[in-house]
């Protein structure tokens, strides 16, 4: 062969360098194509089981290691990444449910995940029921022989009822022993509020944890990610099996951010913890404020549950205002806020505020206020600054 043009030297470069690297950070991995030995290499590889690489989609050492770090930080012993939370929501759907079978949803679930329930599963043939998540009887009374799949969300999106999840799980466990059926109903746990700090999902009962690594895990506002943890292999291998033919997968350096947002996830937790409920306490005292929900308060709906199952509490807290205040004074007093920013998702460092309708997204219960509701998510800024942005804020409100 004649010594090769540049161009294919560039490409085909012999050099190798050399083994033995170690930092702090994980190295980050990028393929689409990853490179065989030999074609019995090529034929034989496997990747379900971590064992080998065969294509980018299918996992690189980016994506193991990010997998195994968040199963550990779930407390269980596979992971699957998915390239938003709600592709993680919409992954468990529909690696689990068959045409004719039922999903049963907290009413207070999270509101796009219902959106693709009541939209695409349901065309799909797909039942949809709802239950009260704070009556562990109710769930009961809506099982049926149809029903696949169980969400539980702790707490509720929104209103952050937190609700008995051993109760619930075991409602469900109960219910599937007394089936002769071979597909037992399955539990479901979208853990984005607990982030696997403030309690174990599966010391609860929960089959599967999903959650929004967007969130905690990121911390830092930029990167959409979700994951689907078990400690089932059978349940594992199911999930993994569809994420692969439905062709999800998660960017490398997507993958670097959660894995650089990780080392301090326990401390943002813990300080955005503290300064959520300093916050959530103070605004208890305000005037124009009806209640303030969030699990640690004693009163807010679910408390002796979060008290007894959880050891920490996530940066959200909801204010249900008097009904004297019309709708558009309460967007009045979301603009008002300067440090209180307004958008979607939380756990980032900068803090935010939305105001909602809790009614019109409800279901089947019926929501006991009448006053609107803005939900808070505490970022990383000084405490005395918040407090005092929603002062300057509530007294133009009430004045
Ligand atoms: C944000 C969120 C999700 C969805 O995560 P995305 O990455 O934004 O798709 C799911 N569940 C809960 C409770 C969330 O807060």
């Amino acid at each position: 062969m004649p010594t090769p043009d540049l161009s294919t030297r560039l490409l085909h470069h012999p050099y190798r360098p050399p083994e033995g690297f170690e930092a702090v950070a994980p190295g980050v991995h990028k393929a689409s194509t990853v490179i065989f030995p030999d074609v019995q290499a090529l034929r034989s590889r496997d990747w379900k089981d971590k064992s080998g690489y065969t294509y980018g989609l299918h996992g690189t050492p980016t994506t193991f290691t990010l997998e195994e770090r968040i199963a550990t930080l779930e407390g269980g012993r596979f992971c699957v990444l998915a390239p938003s939370g709600l592709s993680a929501i919409s992954l468990v759907d529909m690696a689990f449910l068959r045409q004719g079978e039922q999903m049963l949803l907290p009413d207070n679930a999270y509101g796009p995940g219902k959106a693709f329930a009541e939209a695409e599963l349901r065309q799909w043939g797909v039942q949809i029921g709802y239950y009260d998540p704070m009556d562990p009887a109710d769930l009961a009374s809506r099982l049926t022989p149809a029903t696949r799949l169980v969400w539980l969300e702790a707490p509720g999106s929104i209103t952050l009822e937190f609700p008995d999840l051993p109760a619930l799980t075991e409602v469900v466990r109960c219910h599937n022993a007394g089936q002769v059926a071979d597909r037992p109903v399955i539990t479901v746990l979208d853990n984005t509020w607990g982030a696997g700090l403030a309690f174990c999902a599966f010391d609860l009962g929960v089959d599967v944890s999903m959650q929004a690594l967007t969130k905690y895990p990121s911390g830092g506002a930029d990167v959409l990610m979700g994951s689907v943890v078990t400690c089932d292999p059978a349940l594992h291998r199911q999930v993994l099996l569809c994420h692969m033919r439905l062709g999800l997968g998660v960017a490398a350096n997507d993958a670097e951010l959660v894995l650089r947002g990780l080392p301090t996830v326990t401390l943002r937790y813990q300080a955005q913890d503290q300064a959520t409920r300093e916050l959530a306490q103070w605004m208890q005292t305000q005037e124009g404020v009806v209640q303030v929900l969030h699990p640690a308060l004693r009163g807010s709906p679910g408390h002796a549950f979060w008290k007894r199952d959880a050891r920490a509490a996530a940066c959200l807290f909801s204010v249900v205002f008097d009904e004297r205040f019309a709708p558009a004074q309460m967007d009045a007093f979301c603009d008002s806020l300067s440090l209180f920013q307004l958008g979607w998702s939380w756990a980032g460092p900068i803090s935010l505020c939305a105001p909602y309708d809790v009614q019109s997204i409800r279901s089947l219960t019926t929501w006991p206020h009448r006053g609107g509701l803005v939900r808070f998510a505490v970022g990383l800024e000084s405490v005395e600054d918040l407090r005092a942005d929603l002062a300057q804020g509530l007294s133009k409100l009430v004045s």
